[in-house]
């Protein structure tokens, strides 16, 4: 293994390139006589009601807490969502919904309110920089739907998150805005909102995003503000109209699918949302400059300039993008709890596990989360067993999601390599897929089969409760 990329702890074939290719330096120079510096369910049906139904008040109506308001909610347990916004909404515009997230959310019945609004895509195909041939390329249709019992979808994030608030609501939780938490008594399972208003109940599950305060409250203290991961992304949409008028770039439109541009210390991922009405466009960069000296202002100047020489189709659309937003890529402390002593307050969603965006992961992961305790908390059959049931649940999610944020922080590598030896070995070791052989690994982790199976055919409830019983069983030895 080369030694700007340590070995991933989860099960993924997606850096077998790189030991061929040290072993191949190895060969060439020991052949050569030199050896120096070698470098090495059925959607919408409702699930039996839980055996225990608490009062439970969620903090943040993002993705992440009503996804997990949907999961409580539908097993009869009471919840209350409380939203410092005004309104309820999203920024930015797309968002992939992978298969691991969507079976989940089918599961629930968002399939019906998402009707319309989600693109399903055909494939993904990695781009090289420099003139956009493929270097990568996933199939996803019919192949995630088969192999993982579930579509992957691009949506824009508001219709997603606007399909999961009707959900909710229809599931009759309880959603308050301008009702910003301001103080934490997780002993009584109680917050206290800036207008002064006090809720209590049984347990109080903060998805209050990668500035969190509960987080603070959780872990004492020394809890660090979010940090910098030392990436940031301009986000942008392209009117599809517009690229439709220019016939070397409308040919991106004729297939649904997402085209992501790699190259050194940068990439470009592009999907078409709003039912193919608007053309995606993160653009993510290395970037350790201090945020106050960012000017939102300059946005599109600052992405022309930092793509400039890139593939010129790429740069045809780039040209077509007259607003953006500039975002910091944000991650909290590594967390060695979510869950307080108290076992009444549980940290869930970005708050306990941000993450870099390049596996398209990070709300998945909050979904997940909500399955994951909405079953947990429907099994138990005393009041005395939340506390342990959470921290299982606490367990088996961070395994999970720092998985997830490990391989999510490994594209940032394999994606980013400048030209050269790892940069030839990672296209040479993806050319299968490009014309349509058979292959055992990728540095592509969409196709990579064993980080599929892993990502994509994860089960999360069942993960959650494989673990409960093994815990009660281990007790009752
Ligand atoms: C560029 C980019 C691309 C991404 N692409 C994908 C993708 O394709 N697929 C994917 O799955 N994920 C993706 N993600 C990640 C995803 O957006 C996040 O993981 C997800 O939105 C986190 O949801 P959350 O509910 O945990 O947090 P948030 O969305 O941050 O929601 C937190 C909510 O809590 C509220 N809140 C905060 N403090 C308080 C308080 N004190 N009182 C009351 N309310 C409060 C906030 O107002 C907010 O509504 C991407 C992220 C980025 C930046």
């Amino acid at each position: 293994m080369h030694n700007s990329t340590s070995i991933p702890s989860y099960p993924t074939r997606c850096t077998t390139f790189l030991d061929d290719l040290a072993k191949d330096i190895h060969d060439s120079r020991h052949l050569n006589g030199n050896t120096n510096g070698s470098r090495a369910n059925e959607p919408g049906v409702i699930p039996p009601r839980a055996l225990v139904p608490l009062d439970i008040i969620i903090v943040g109506a993002g993705l992440g807490g009503l996804a997990t308001s949907i999961a409580l909610s539908r097993r009869g347990h009471k919840v209350r969502v409380l939203e410092q916004a005004t309104a309820l909404g999203e920024v930015g515009a797309g968002i992939q919904i992978p298969s691991n997230s969507s079976r989940i959310l089918l599961d629930w019945g968002l399939g019906s309110f998402l009707k319309g609004k989600v693109v399903e895509p055909e494939n993904i195909t990695f781009r090289r920089w420099e003139d956009g041939s493929a270097v990568g390329f996933t199939k996803l249709i019919p192949e995630f739907q088969k192999s993982f019992d579930a579509p992957y979808y691009v949506v824009h994030r508001a219709d997603f998150h606007d399909a999961m608030h009707k959900l909710a609501l229809e599931l009759g939780v309880e959603v308050l805005v301008s009702s910003r938490v301001v103080r934490y008594n997780s002993e009584d399972a109680a917050v206290e909102t800036a207008n002064g208003r006090k809720y209590s109940g049984d347990l109080v599950i903060a998805a209050d995003g990668v500035k969190s305060l509960a987080r603070a409250v959780i872990i004492g203290t020394t809890a660090s503000p979010p940090v910098p991961t030392g990436f940031a992304a301009y986000r942008a949409t392209v009117d599809v109209e517009k690229m439709k008028e220019d016939p070397e770039i409308a040919w991106l439109l004729e297939t649904s699918a997402l085209n992501v541009w790699i190259g050194e210390d940068r990439h470009v991922m592009t999907y078409t949302i709003a039912g193919g009405r608007s053309f995606n466009m993160v653009l993510s960069h290395i970037d350790h400059t201090d945020m106050v000296t960012w000017r939102q202002e300059n946005v599109v100047q600052d992405i022309r300039d930092s793509f400039a020489g890139w593939d010129p189709c790429l740069m045809k659309i780039i040209h077509l993008i007259d607003k953006g937003l500039k975002w910091p890529l944000l991650s909290g402390e590594v967390l060695n709890r979510w869950l307080d002593p108290s076992g009444k307050l549980l940290l869930i969603g970005d708050a306990a596990h941000a993450m870099v965006p390049y596996m398209s992961q990070g709300a998945a992961m909050a979904v997940e989360d909500g399955a994951a305790l909405g079953e947990i908390l429907s099994i138990v059959e005393h009041k005395s067993q939340i506390h342990s049931a959470l921290s299982v649940f606490e367990r088996v999610r961070m395994q999970r999601t720092s998985q997830m944020q490990e391989a999510s922080l490994l594209n940032g590598k394999i994606w980013h390599f400048a030209d050269g030896p790892e940069q030839r070995a990672r296209d040479a070791s993806m050319r299968a897929e490009v014309e349509g052989k058979q292959f055992i690994s990728s540095p592509n982790q969409w196709s990579d089969p064993v980080t599929q199976w892993w990502a994509y055919g994860y089960r999360a409830a069942d993960e959650v409760v494989k673990a409960w019983k093994e815990s009660l069983s281990a007790k009752n030895l």
